[in-house]
């Protein structure tokens, strides 16, 4: 195992298994001379391997047979205007929750192809960021569905309460918390997520889709982003990224091979309470999210005394802890943690937060 530790938001780690066995395979694939990415996406060499990847997926997800699973371009933010397209005409109500500021953008986004409406925002209890469930007033019936991002990568902040929403269907961007742990897909109309945190690279999007949702596209709809098109097609009415759903699908296998979602999610959990508490156990550091609504994929947290956050930055990357810095907008440190992250990555952050807090606290 290699010796650094990327805590990267996205593009983020991939499993060291994977990455071997693609390089492995790289240029000689299948022992046919060629790469993965040189073949036609119609041989039946590529369809088989696309085909195992959704069936791994779908029982990775245990998704039920009246959805579809799409493999699409264009990452999470193809999504903020391919949902919007698919599911609504310009003159119906989309309903929004804004837990931060991807959700904020897909708001952005839904506002140029339907009337978007945001019903609940990210508030504070206890000084802290807390998400609070929308009343069951504030969900127009009528609206052709209601969006909302359960794990905010930039912020931090994470819900695990699914909107009580009637007949409204549920459509979540999942880019940063797909597969960190067992969902039950019947709940929801549409989840989508961006590949490059927890899938693989990025470009690629993965759609769940329930089939009675299809069909509804607008005229204006790019071909490309409609879902019909890509149900009725295996996600290849045009060339699909090839290369990045090949990865996919080795990522699908070694999370099967780990033991599936139950599994990682235990990991998961174990690791996000790792350095929470290392976080809260420490006058040094501080997180700024209610503990009922705290991320387990991404962890940001600040230094009191922010003058030192180059220094910890630059001394975290000399021991190998590579990409802390937090975005831009929140300031301070973050820690993606997402599922290639093995809890020795946790532990080693752990020390170094710790040495590094009596050198200077
Ligand atoms: N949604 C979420 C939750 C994300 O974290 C991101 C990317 N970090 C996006 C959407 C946008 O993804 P992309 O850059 O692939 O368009």
């Amino acid at each position: 195992m290699s010796d650094v530790f990327n805590f990267s938001a996205g593009p983020a780690k991939l499993p060291e298994a994977v990455m071997a066995q693609a390089q492995q395979e790289f240029v000689n694939w299948r022992e046919g001379g060629t790469s993965v990415m040189e073949v036609s996406h119609r041989g039946a060499d590529f369809i088989d391997i696309a085909a195992q990847a959704e069936q791994d997926l779908r029982d990775l997800l245990a998704i039920p047979n009246d959805y579809k699973v799409l493999f699409m371009h264009g990452g999470g933010r193809g999504q903020f205007a391919a949902v919007p397209l698919n599911l609504s005409a310009p003159a119906d109500t989309s309903l929004h929750l804004v837990s931060g500021s991807w959700s904020k953008g897909a708001v952005t986004e839904a506002e140029k192809y339907n009337q978007a409406r945001v019903i609940g925002e990210v508030g504070q209890q206890d000084g802290l960021a807390y998400m609070a469930p929308p009343a069951a007033e504030a969900i127009d019936q009528q609206a052709a569905y209601l969006h909302f991002c359960p794990n905010e990568t930039v912020d931090g902040v994470a819900f695990d309460w699914l909107p009580d929403s009637g007949k409204v269907p549920l459509v979540a961007d999942m880019s940063s918390t797909i597969l960190s742990q067992p969902l039950d897909i019947s709940r929801y109309g549409v989840l989508y997520a961006g590949a490059q945190k927890n899938i693989g690279p990025s470009g690629l999007s993965v759609v769940i889709v329930h089939e009675s949702l299809l069909g509804k596209a607008q005229g204006i709809t790019p071909s490309i982003f409609d879902y019909t098109l890509a149900a009725d097609n295996d996600s290849m009415y045009n060339t699909p990224p090839t290369f990045s759903w090949y990865l996919a699908g080795l990522v699908f296998k070694w999370l099967k091979d780990l033991g599936g979602l139950s599994a990682m999610a235990q990991r998961n959990d174990t690791k996000a309470r790792t350095l929470y508490s290392a976080i809260d156990n420490s006058g040094f550091y501080r997180n700024r999210i209610h503990p009922a609504c705290r991320s387990k994929m991404n962890i940001p947290f600040q230094l009191a005394d922010a003058s030192l956050d180059s220094v910890f930055l630059k001394e975290a990357e000399a021991q190998g802890l590579k990409a802390l810095k937090g975005h831009r907008s929140v300031g301070g440190m973050r820690a993606s943690i997402y599922n290639a992250m093995p809890i020795e990555g946790v532990n080693a952050l752990v020390s170094f937060m710790a040495e590094f807090e009596r050198k200077y606290g």
